[in-house]
């Protein structure tokens, strides 16, 4: 492969694209402002500098073929002045200003034509005056900081009084998520809806299980609208579309982020190919093979434990690793704090059940703590 590939960003989703460059023979750089982000030890080709500065990704982009991204918050206008040099930029630059702001990426579903949750842009809280509702910061938010439900007046000492979308709340039956990949030909490959199954007891997303137990008909029309919305995005490269199933049996489209996802991990072990190659495929214009599922998978995070900071370990991995099925991913991060993503685990068996189960006690014995 001849043509030089630059990533911005060079946490866990960069280090695991490393290994499918390895395979396809592409030269990759990376672009990264943390002097020890996870792709560090593996690589040679790290330039540490700001992918939100003008001058440093233009400098990098410079330097590379095509430019992809690992992260959607980067400077946008050097991207465009690549794309005006010449240069290859996948996902696009466009794409990318969409999908930075939620107000914008709101709007764009409703041109297009692509069913969403119904919304207000607000420039501050004394907007705010019906109840309950689900407040987005239209910039800034991420991994669900950002995003809460107002559910009455008392809730508004803690609204975010910046410009924001404010969202109709959805009588969510299900949270569903579909990789799809598209390369610049237009060729498509859509990988199988897994599903956020919740902790009843904590209410939060805990695992990600594929194949989502949803009827084939359901299954199908999740295939096509993530199908539609890539090709209505344009995209070049993968995209993680998340769908909301709703008690009624609606699918609205919550949000999308064109690149590798939290939850496409799974498909490194479950699926024919892992989103990670499929993406380096699609960015270099190389063929996108048909995607099949090989097994029940659930991938869980591996998070920093309460009250440990520092250097981070991982406590009883011998006795989790000597049992077939069961896939550590590390993310080469040397400090854990509590709550920081540190690595994660996808556990093949033949069942989804058999497998929540094992992901409960891989859940309960490989804890992240400090020395
Ligand atoms: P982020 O971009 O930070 O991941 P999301 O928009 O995905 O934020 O929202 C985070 C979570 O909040 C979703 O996974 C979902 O559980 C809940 N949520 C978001 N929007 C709504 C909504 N309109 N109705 C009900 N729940 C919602």
């Amino acid at each position: 492969m001849h043509k030089k590939l630059g990533v911005l960003g060079g946490g866990q989703l960069g280090l695991m694209m490393i290994s499918p460059c390895i395979d396809l023979g592409v030269e990759v750089y990376f672009l990264d402002p943390n002097p020890e982000c996870s792709v560090q030890p593996f690589t040679s080709k790290l330039t540490v500098g700001d992918f939100n500065d003008y001058e440093t990704v233009l400098a990098f982009g410079r330097t590379v073929d095509v430019i992809t991204v690992e992260i959607e918050h980067v400077n946008v206008e050097a991207l465009e002045q690549l794309e005006k040099e010449g240069k290859e930029v996948n996902p696009s630059s466009k794409l990318l200003r969409i999908i930075q702001d939620k107000g914008l990426q709101k709007q764009f579903y409703v041109d297009a034509g692509i069913v969403s949750p119904a919304f207000k842009l607000i420039e501050s809280v004394k907007e705010i005056t019906e109840f309950p509702i689900v407040q987005k910061m239209r910039t800034g938010g991420y991994d669900g900081q950002g995003v809460q439900i107002l559910r009455s007046e008392s809730d508004l000492n803690k609204a975010f009084d910046v410009p924001s979308v404010l969202e109709a709340l959805v009588d969510l039956e299900m949270e569903i998520g579909i990789m799809v990949a598209r390369n610049a030909k237009g060729d498509v490959q859509v990988f199988p809806p897994v599903s956020m199954d919740f902790d009843p007891e904590l209410n939060l997303v805990k695992y990600v299980v594929s194949p989502a137990a949803i009827a084939e008909e359901l299954s199908n029309k999740c295939i096509q609208l993530a199908q539609s919305v890539a090709e209505k995005f344009e995209l070049v490269g993968i995209m993680a579309v998340e769908l909301f199933i709703t008690k009624k049996g609606e699918v609205l489209v919550n949000e999308c982020a064109p690149r590798v996802h939290n939850s496409g991990h799974l498909t490194i072990e479950g699926t024919s190919i892992s989103q990670f190659e499929m993406h380096i495929r699609a960015v270099l214009g190389l063929p996108l093979p048909e995607v099949h599922l090989l097994d029940p998978s659930v991938m869980v995070n591996l998070v920093g434990e309460p009250k440990h900071t520092g250097i981070a370990q991982l406590t009883n991995i011998d006795e989790v690793l000597a049992e077939p099925g069961i896939f550590l991913h590390w993310y080469g991060k040397t400090q854990t704090r509590p709550g920081r993503k540190m690595a994660h685990v996808t556990v093949v068996r033949s069942t989804i059940e058999e497998a929540k189960q094992v992901a409960d006690e891989v859940l309960e014995k490989l804890q992240v703590i400090s020395d």
